[in-house]
């Protein structure tokens, strides 16, 4: 393989762009606020343009997104809450801006966990999830060694979960109200309890309830897959603790019956470099998205 890889990681309210050389180490990258799709794919396109030829193409974005290759609308946004993205199609933009350039695409979660696997967190493991816990709740799944996708891709911020007790907040899914995302995403945090997420002191309740609900997902994914890691990421899983919280949680959902769920889940190895990290793999895997 040869020439340089571009890469995009495509978040809701930032982008980051980078290219890498041919063998995937990064050379330079660069951020900017993510507005509509016009403007943001072209600065995009433009900085990579002013770094030389593009040879191969990846991109981790935010979702809902079309991400089989076989299907028709392949590269195209479902229905996102981000309205001016709903319906952008990455395919045709490609064809019109790179015309040649071989591009690949996953979900940010997807593309994290595969840095994960590939260089952090979880190598050399090949049942992992990846969970982000931030603006919404997104989640990367690995089973026997491969990306798990499905007819679409994980979705797992918006399974549901049994209620705390003491918890009487309506939630904010705009689909689902109650659901995961709704119920334990940062700003569900916000809204319960006034006052952002990375403000609130470690003996807040707010964090026993949080993690009370993320070990809930966590050890019904347990139940589901068996993962032999799950990775905490995103900004709220930076909260001082709360891992650990998370994993007396989720042994107590078990009551012996799994062995040391809770000693499963660790914090990323990547941090914010996993979704552009993982973009670059995209490219430099290409159809093989497999982590040996
Ligand atoms: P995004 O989802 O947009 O990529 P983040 O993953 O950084 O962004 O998540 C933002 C959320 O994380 C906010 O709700 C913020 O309050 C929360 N957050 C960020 N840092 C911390 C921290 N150190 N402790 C607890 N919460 C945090
Ligand atoms: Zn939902």
């Amino acid at each position: 393989m040869s020439g340089r890889i571009a890469a995009m990681e495509l978040g809701g309210t930032k982008t980051v762009v980078a290219v890498a050389d041919a063998d995937g180490v990064l050379c330079e990258e660069y951020r900017f606020p993510t507005t509509t799709p016009k403007e943001t794919m072209n600065i995009a396109v433009s900085w990579w343009r002013a770094r030389g030829e593009v040879a191969r193409l990846g991109i981790a974005s935010f979702g809902p997104l079309r991400v089989d290759p076989q299907a028709a609308d392949f590269g195209t946004f479902l229905r996102t809450p981000k309205e001016s993205w709903q319906g952008f199609s990455f395919a045709s933009y490609f064809h019109n801006h790179l015309p040649g350039v071989p591009w690949f695409l996953d979900t940010d979660v997807q593309a994290a966990l595969l840095a994960e696997m590939t260089y952090g967190a979880a190598r050399g493991l090949s049942d992992v999830l990846y969970l982000t816990v931030g603006t919404g709740i997104g989640a990367g799944l690995a089973c026997g060694g491969r990306l798990v996708h499905g007819t679409l891709h994980p979705e797992m911020g918006h399974w549901l979960v049994r209620r705390h007790a003491d918890d009487s907040f309506v939630g904010l899914c705009p689909f689902h109200r109650d659901c995961w995302e709704g119920l334990a995403s940062g700003p569900a945090m916000w809204q319960r309890w006034g006052a952002a997420a990375h403000t609130l002191p470690m003996d807040h309740p707010a964090w026993d309830m949080e993690a009370f609900y993320l070990a809930q997902g966590l050890y019904t994914a347990c139940a589901m897959v068996s993962p032999q890691r799950l990775i905490l990421g995103g900004g709220v899983s930076q909260a001082t603790g709360l891992l650990d919280k998370v994993s007396m949680w989720m042994d107590r959902f078990s009551q012996g019956y799994f062995e040391s769920l809770g000693a499963r889940v660790v914090a990323p190895a990547l941090g914010q470099q996993a979704g552009i990290t993982g973009a670059i793999e995209l490219a430099l895997r290409g159809d093989k998205k497999l982590p040996s």
